[in-house]
Parts: structure tokens; C-alpha cells; sequence
């Protein structure tokens, strides 16, 4: 395999696609590399070109979750998804772009069963193994968006800057359809520079987990209180970042078997996070 040192933003966007892959931190390429889901010739090395660090608003896609966890001028919702995430090990080394890129957990995927996801025409856990799974838009796919800053920066409003386009960070993930199994909407050879950060009022993130430590959501609640309203975003209980219009959407959740006590926990959660907030709570 050839690695791939390009000098500008745009060199590395040009070189991805055709068997090139682009590569940061590497902590979620390499596994899926090693384990023959991604499949790439050319790796393209990003750390040069992609921006790192944070500037008022704005954070470099290749600023790591260790760097962001400890900075006070970050929204404190995005700082706590951050420091619950993964290892110390992985966050001095995972960036936030990767991080909104990483793929499901599903298990029946990471072990290659030809499900929905992988372009088959079943979703294996829904009859399955399925107590990590979703509680809302699972009818297809029923896996969990593991993401917990994806869900920080949903509730935050964050917008994304790329090489082509800026866009809300909402509309950077998408329900896989019959035409596109796709979770995210990004462009090959699109790469996320920068992503703004709106500041809040106020904003917390709180997770529930099987351990305390390095493990990921059951569900993650993130919520933050801003000029013109609260926001409320969840982890852990979709295929995508999901956000809730409203605290009662939780009567909308379509959980299967194996995820119900999931509601339970976001219902408590979400009372908790908008009491953090200062925001009335209805559910
Ligand atoms: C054991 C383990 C536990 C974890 N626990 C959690 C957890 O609890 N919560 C959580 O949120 N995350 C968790 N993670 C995920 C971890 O945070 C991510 O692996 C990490 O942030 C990915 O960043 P990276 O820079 O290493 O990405 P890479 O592995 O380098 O890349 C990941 C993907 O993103 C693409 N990519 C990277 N940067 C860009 C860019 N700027 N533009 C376009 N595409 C890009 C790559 O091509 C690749 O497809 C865990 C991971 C592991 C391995
Ligand atoms: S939840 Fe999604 S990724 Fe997992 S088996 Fe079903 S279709 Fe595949």
C-alpha cells in the first residue's frame, strides 16, 4: 500500500477516489483496513493539509478530541462528549473529522454479514443481536450512530466547511435508502476542513454506558440552549445523529425488542440535560 504526503487541501482531495482512501488519526481506518472492510491502495496522509486547532468559532477537522476536551473556550457540550469518548489513547489520536466519519459498530457488519448496510437486502440484528441498536429511523438499518461529538455538534448547530461546499452539520448525515446505503451525504473526494461551532448559553452532554470508561453510548444526550431556543441531539439511537424536535418526540421512538429500556433511559437523560440547560422540562 502506498502512502500518500499531498501539500495542499485540494492535492488530497484531488488524489481520493480510484482505490485511494484519505487517511487522519487512523484509530477507525486502520481496523477496517486490517479487516478487509475498506479496501484502499493509496492511503492519503491529511495531517499537513487538513487544519488543526481551534480559531474563535472555528476548529480544524484535524484537531484531535484530546486537544478539544481541554480547551475552555470550547462549548462545554462538545468538551464532554469528547473526554467520554474512547481511550486517552485514542483521543491524542482520533480527530474530529474521523470522528464524524466513523462507520457503525453493528457487529454483523464489522464481521461482514451481507446486511442492508453492506448493499444486501436484510438488516440481520433486527432479528438478531440487537441491544446496542436504534430506537428511531431503524426501519432499514437499525444500527446505532456511535458518534458522541457528531451529537454535541447537532445540538451546538455546527456547520461544516469542506473542500466543495459548507453545510449544516445535519445535513452531513442521511437514513441509507434502497438507491444509497450511504450514512453520510459527503461527496467522494470531499474532505471536512473546518467545523463552526455557534456558542451557546449554556450546553452539556451527558452518556450512558456499559462501563464508565471507554465504551460507547447507549445513549448520549446532548442539549444546548441558545439565542433562539434549545436544541436537543441523541447518540447511541439511530443510524445518524439524531436530532429531537421536541422532548415528547420520544413517544415517536419505533425501538425493537432488544432497545426499549433505551427509551427509559433517554426520557431520564433528557430531563436531566435540559435541567442542566435551564430549560423547562416536558417529558
Ligand atoms: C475502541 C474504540 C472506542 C471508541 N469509542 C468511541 C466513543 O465512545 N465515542 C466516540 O465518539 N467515538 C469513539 N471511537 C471512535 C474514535 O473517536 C474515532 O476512531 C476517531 O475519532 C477517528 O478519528 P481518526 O482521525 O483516527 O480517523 P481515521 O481513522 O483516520 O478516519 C476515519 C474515517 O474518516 C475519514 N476522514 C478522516 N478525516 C477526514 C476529513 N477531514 N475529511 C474527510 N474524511 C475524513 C477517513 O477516510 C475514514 O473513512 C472509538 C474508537 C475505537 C477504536
Ligand atoms: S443494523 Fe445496519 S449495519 Fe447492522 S446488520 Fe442491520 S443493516 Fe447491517
Amino acid at each position: 500500500m502506498e502512502l500518500l504526503r499531498p501539500e495542499s487541501a485540494e492535492a488530497a482531495a484531488a488524489a481520493l477516489g480510484n482505490g485511494s482512501v484519505a487517511l487522519a488519526g487512523g484509530t477507525e481506518l486502520v481496523p477496517l483496513l486490517r479487516d478487509g472492510i475498506v479496501r484502499a491502495e493509496k492511503l492519503v496522509e491529511l495531517r499537513e493539509v487538513v487544519p488543526r486547532g481551534i480559531d474563535g468559532t472555528r476548529i480544524g477537522a484535524g484537531t484531535t478530541l484530546a486537544e478539544l476536551e481541554v480547551d475552555q473556550e470550547i462549548p462545554h457540550a462538545l468538551r464532554e462528549a469528547c473526554s467520554l469518548a474512547a481511550s486517552p489513547q485514542l483521543r491524542s489520536m482520533g480527530t474530529l473529522g474521523g470522528n464524524l466519519l466513523q462507520a457503525t459498530r453493528c457487529w454483523y457488519w464489522r464481521l461482514k454479514f451481507p446486511c442492508y448496510l453492506h448493499g444486501g437486502d436484510r438488516c440481520h440484528a433486527r432479528a438478531g443481536q440487537h441491544r446496542e441498536h436504534a430506537i428511531f429511523g431503524n426501519e432499514r438499518c437499525a444500527s446505532a450512530h456511535p458518534s458522541d461529538p457528531a451529537a454535541a455538534l447537532l445540538a451546538l448547530g455546527a456547520r461544516l466547511h469542506t473542500t466543495a461546499r459548507e453545510l449544516p452539520l445535519a445535513e452531513l448525515y442521511r437514513l441509507p435508502t434502497d438507491d444509497d446505503r450511504e450514512v453520510t451525504a459527503l461527496e467522494p473526494g470531499e474532505l471536512i476542513l473546518e467545523v463552526e461551532v455557534p456558542r451557546p448559553e449554556a450546553s452539556v452532554y451527558l452518556k450512558a454506558m456499559d462501563r464508565r470508561k471507554w465504551s460507547f453510548a447507549l445513549v448520549g444526550v446532548a442539549a444546548a440552549r441558545l439565542s433562539d431556543g434549545v436544541r436537543v441531539a441523541l447518540a447511541g439511537v439511530a443510524p445518524i445523529p439524531w436530532e429531537l424536535p421536541s422532548a415528547d418526540a420520544l413517544e415517536h421512538a419505533t425501538p425493537l425488542p432488544g432497545t426499549a429500556y433505551k427509551v427509559d433511559i433517554a426520557r431520564a437523560l433528557i430531563r436531566r440535560a435540559l435541567e442542566a440547560v435551564g430549560a423547562p422540562a416536558t417529558t
